[in-house]
């Protein structure tokens, strides 16, 4: 028999022999009344107190049963109702050793009805365990069988009866127990689908919750994000009325340069707002590829160099040799944000970076010791929009999307960020990223990104095609490197761009927009007109991370400006793109 089928059975049977001494009691009344003329009262008394007794007992052991639910091995308090149940028959059988000889027949028989009744009755008492009722059927039949047997050697037959008797209360219990079976089946069923429909209700409860926060924190960015995009809208317009007055041509210099700082807070938020929706919406999907996490670092550390030099910070790089499984763009993303931080928030001493390998982690610690940040706002910098010291919300001191992109895009590459910071005491951000790896040829990379600092350089006589579908950019970057000296020829389309090729022939660079509005983006572009003809430089510039067209770029090797590209950015790409070339 199944166990939990065995303690159902063992709780059921301990329940009713609770109730069993009174019904004994009611029993002995019953023969008294009916035998005591014809027997010994002594003896009958002593066989009544015996069996209230026995029943008593087995009470007892039910109740404690029943008491301490959960502490016993239901397999052996079956055996030990079974013994139980077989002692108390042999009880209650005895009445007919000890009476049948002093009745009458009829008494006999009513006795007999009596004695083939209780096991009947115990049918429903041994709640189907065909163990408990044979034990108990056969104990009270076979010494009464054997009596009469005795006092009736004619009716040998009785034997047989009383056995073809058991056997049949043994099958209806045997039913019982399978009904009980069929019962306990059913309420387990019951119960896993309460349970199910439990666990799904918290289930949907939780993701209700998160949908609610979501719908916040989204109301909450938006709220942010019109404000701060209104402000430089506005300040964009008053200048825009002051160029419709032909103002004088010092006032003229100074809008121009308000108007590109406002452009560039426009593009940072912008951009930032697009990376972080797109990280969400899971758009971004990292790739897991080696790279090697020094080489990317030193790059990001010369990007950054000349603006902690002309803040007068020392900036330190020191890289143990560690490559890394993940996606590059995506560290290269958070390493920019974190050290833009600290060299923004930095006014003297040092900003360092620096690499190490702990276990299968790499570890990138961007330390400065700039302002630092007050331990109870740890948690709330990691959130969109949320910047310490600038409530007049100065765009000019960033717009507080940084860390919430860092947090984003750890998330989605299984890293961690971690913050130590006191107020005025410096900060230190630790980036440990999984799945590093030591290169085996690997050498230390340490150098100080001071050492390369941007030389002058001549773009005169070089010629570069820009590709892009946005007519305005077309213009404006044909103004810029005009500018720079460059020979600029534009193309507005993959057929234009395929017409300009067959032209004019190999351009110096080509600087492609990811995005082209047809099928075949720019870098798909580059690559079929360098297998056409023959190698050139490719600078690819896209607002997108994380799209197939980007991961293209990535495979093909070709350098990628995340728009909005600033001026200078885009001069130092031309001018390494130059170098490569030479
Ligand atoms: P932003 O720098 O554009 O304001 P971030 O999300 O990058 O936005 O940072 C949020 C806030 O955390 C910043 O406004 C700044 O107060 C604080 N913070 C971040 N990095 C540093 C740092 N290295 N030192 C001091 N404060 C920092």
């Amino acid at each position: 028999m199944r166990r939990d089928l065995v303690e159902e059975l063992v709780v059921l049977h301990a329940r009713l022999l609770r109730r069993m001494p009174y019904v004994q009691a009611l029993v002995v009344g019953g023969l008294g009344i009916a035998l005591l003329p014809q027997v010994p009262l002594a003896v009958f008394l002593a066989w009544g107190a015996a069996t209230i007794l026995m029943e008593m007992v087995r009470a007892v052991a039910a109740s404690r049963v029943l008491r301490r639910r959960g502490h016993w091995d239901p397999v052996r308090i079956h055996r030990r109702f079974i013994a139980l149940a077989a002692f108390s028959g042999v009880t209650v059988g005895l009445c007919g050793v000890l009476f049948l000889p002093h009745l009458g027949l009829v008494r006999q028989a009513w006795l007999a009805i009596v004695l083939f009744a209780m096991p009947a009755a115990g049918v429903s008492v041994s709640v189907g365990s065909r163990y408990v009722l044979a034990a108990y059927a056969i104990g009270i039949l076979a010494p009464a069988t054997e009596t009469y047997v005795h006092l009736h050697p004619d009716l040998l037959i009785a034997q047989g009866l009383s056995l073809v008797f058991v056997a049949f209360l043994i099958i209806v219990a045997a039913d019982g127990e399978r009904l009980l079976q069929r019962s306990i089946a059913i309420r387990k069923e019951r119960d896993e689908v309460v349970r199910e429909l439990e666990r799904s209700n918290a289930e949907t409860k939780a993701a209700m919750e998160r949908a609610e926060q979501s719908a916040q924190a989204r109301a909450r960015v938006l709220a942010s994000a019109s404000h701060d995009l209104r402000q430089p809208l506005h300040a964009l317009s008053v200048y825009s009325a002051v160029l419709a007055e032909r103002p004088d041509p010092a006032t003229l210099g100074e809008v121009g340069r308000n108007i590109g700082q406002i452009v560039q807070t426009l593009g940072s938020l912008l951009s930032g707002l697009l990376d972080l929706s797109q990280i969400s919406a899971g758009v971004f999907v990292p790739e897991r590829k080696v790279f090697p996490l020094g080489g990317l670092a030193q790059e990001i550390c010369q990007e950054f160099a000349p603006a902690a030099a002309a803040k007068g910070i020392a900036f330190t790089c020191t890289c143990e040799p560690v490559c890394v499984v993940g996606d590059a763009v995506a560290v290269g993303r958070i390493l920019r944000n974190l050290i833009d931080n600290a060299v923004k928030y930095t006014e003297r001493g040092t900003v360092a970076i620096t690499i190490r390998i702990d276990g299968d982690h790499a570890l990138v610690e961007v330390t400065d010791t700039g302002k630092g940040i007050p331990p109870l706002e740890h948690a709330r910098i990691f959130e969109e929009f949320y910047q310490l010291d600038n409530l007049g919300r100065d765009r000019s001191k960033g717009v507080g999307l940084g860390l919430a992109i860092v947090q984003r895009l750890c998330e989605r590459i299984g890293a961690e960020i971690t913050v130590k910071s006191e107020s005025g005491l410096g900060s230190r951000f630790t980036l440990q990223l999984p799945d590093a790896i030591t290169p085996s040829d690997g050498k230390p990379t340490g150098a100080s990104p001071q050492e390369a600092t941007a030389q002058p350089h001549s773009f005169a006589g070089l010629r570069i095609y820009v590709v892009d579908d946005e007519r305005d950019i077309l213009k404006g970057m044909r103004w810029l490197l005009d500018a720079w000296d460059v020979r600029v020829a534009t193309a507005g389309s993959v057929r234009e761009a395929g017409e300009l090729f067959a032209r004019e022939g190999l351009p110096g660079i080509l600087i492609a927009d990811l995005r082209l509005g047809e099928p075949e983006n720019g870098a798909a572009l580059a690559a079929r007109m360098r297998r056409r003809y023959g190698d050139f430089p490719v600078l690819i510039m896209t607002g997108e991370i994380g799209s197939e067209a980007l991961r293209d770029a990535h495979a093909a090797g070709f350098p990628v400006l995340q728009k909005p590209v600033a001026a200078g950015t885009l001069y130092e790409a031309i001018r390494a793109a130059v170098d490569r070339a030479n």
